[in-house]
């Protein structure tokens, strides 16, 4: 026999075993009435996963709410629903770790209220499955936010708790120096260890430190990280000292692309301090909002090589219809500074997911919850605008076209996951199934 021959029978011989196999496998489940292995197969994307290191064709598996195989081929048998998610982008759920969403108080001009929005209204249309509100309730009212949103969410919703007792209410509030008190802080956080994931300091307009030493004393108290948003730009405090001797590594420097307090030195140059507070561990995040990112800034940031370590939205309600818009316009803003798309969904997922000290998140490891996110790259002539309305152009775009969360479709733009409703009998009511479905699951047969 020839060599091709010989290749040609083993070829022939590895099919038919497997074949044999299959046949043994779906006679043994009928038999026993087993459930399919799999809820839900993702068939065919590309998968981005920062933490297993994969960028590549790959099929994904869910099973009872979490990932349950990552291969380069899953049987399609196996599965209850299986969708084609070819020409797509599969990567963890997006993990927003600066919103506002404490918005059910009816306070006007408030964060802990007006100014905040009901979370799923954003997320899960743009790919994001968890947000951490960054300090809009303090110890005071922590317990009214878990209350009326975080336990009445679908988005997996975790919270940075104001150093402010009561919370991010206005500058008379966030200025009382006498309402900053570390050890309840600690305490709730202790006492909420699964959603309290940090302390946050913001809006202070003083000269003194208090504010930045007392968070720092709550989260070295609770063992949580800090988010700083810096307030006004005090000479008796500058961003040099903040970053070099008041933070501690792990801590978190949002809004660091703004330019508001000196990021970028008089002659262009990114600060000195930010560099050396990088070394020392200091993490530094985008909390791009309504007046925190400014191309001016992050351009030349960037190409001195000061990239970030996460990306996030600071999502509230005069940002999201700005320069903002959400976190995949913002993705879409590093894609086009040069960015590539490896690094920005690692900065949107497994980063922040670490960050917040949640490494079951941002990423798609075996066991771990079945968030998802399945994003389309478009390409085409698109615009993105900063904090001063200045335009930077792109040639590409992300768009959300399917999201999971907790292993069901919670979002699905254009339907690829339902039956032609021609194929459906004349009478056809809903379509799903409530083991992958979280839209329209059909009713459970009593
Ligand atoms: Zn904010």
């Amino acid at each position: 026999m020839r060599q091709s021959d010989i290749i040609y029978l083993s070829t022939l011989f590895n099919i038919m075993t497997r074949l044999i196999l299959l046949a043994l496998v779906l006679i043994i489940g009928a038999a026993f009435g087993q459930s399919p292995d799999y809820d839900l197969l993702l068939q065919g994307g590309h998968v981005i996963d920062a933490r297993n290191n994969i960028s590549a064709i790959r099929d994904v598996a869910v099973k009872d709410g979490k990932i349950a195989a990552v291969a380069e081929h899953i049987n399609p048998q196996f599965a209850l629903k299986t969708v084609s998610v070819k020409g797509l982008y599969v990567t963890p759920g997006i993990v927003d770790i600066h919103v506002h969403a404490y918005a059910s108080t009816g306070e006007r001009a408030s964060y802990a209220g007006d100014y905040s929005v009901w979370p799923d209204g954003f997320t899960f249309r743009t790919g994001v499955t968890t947000v951490a509100d960054a300090g809009s309730s303090g110890y005071k009212n922590f317990e009214d936010f878990k209350e009326h949103i975080i336990d009445r969410s679908k988005t997996r919703v975790l919270a940075f708790v104001n150093i402010v007792g009561a919370g991010m209410r206005g500058s008379k509030f966030e200025n009382n120096l006498a309402d900053m008190e570390p050890e309840p802080v600690a305490e709730l956080a202790k006492k909420y260890p699964q959603v309290i994931v940090g302390v946050k300091t913001a809006h202070f307009g003083g000269p003194e430190w208090t504010p930045v030493e007392n968070a720092v004393k709550a989260g070295t108290l609770a063992n949580i990280p800090v988010m700083v948003d810096f307030g006004a730009n005090r000479p008796e405090r500058p961003i040099e000292i903040l970053l070099t001797q008041k933070l501690r590594p792990g801590d978190i420097y949002t809004h660091c692309y703004s330019g508001l307090r000196n990021e970028l030195t008089s002659d262009g140059k990114v600060n000195p301090g930010m560099i050396e507070g990088r070394k020392r561990g200091v993490i530094f995040d985008v909390g791009h909002g309504g007046g925190s990112f400014a191309w001016r800034v992050a351009v030349p940031a960037i190409q001195q090589g000061f990239l970030p370590d996460s990306i996030s939205s600071d999502l509230h309600i005069t940002s999201m219809n700005s320069g903002m818009k959400d976190m995949l316009n913002i993705m879409g803003k590093f894609l086009a500074m040069g960015m590539t798309l490896d690094q920005v969904i690692q900065w949107s997922t497994w980063n922040p997911a670490r960050e917040i000290h949640h490494e079951e998140l941002g990423n798609l490891s075996v066991g771990s919850p079945a968030d998802i996110a399945v994003l389309r790259l478009e390409k085409g002539n698109f615009g993105f605008t900063d904090m001063y309305g200045a335009r930077m152009n792109g040639t590409q775009k992300l768009r959300c076209e399917l999201t999971v969360r907790a292993g069901k479709v919670v979002y699905d733009l254009n339907g690829i996951t339902r039956p032609d409703w021609k194929t459906l009998p004349k009478n056809y009511t809903r379509t799903g199934d409530k083991r992958w479905d979280a839209i329209t699951p059909a009713p459970t047969k009593p």
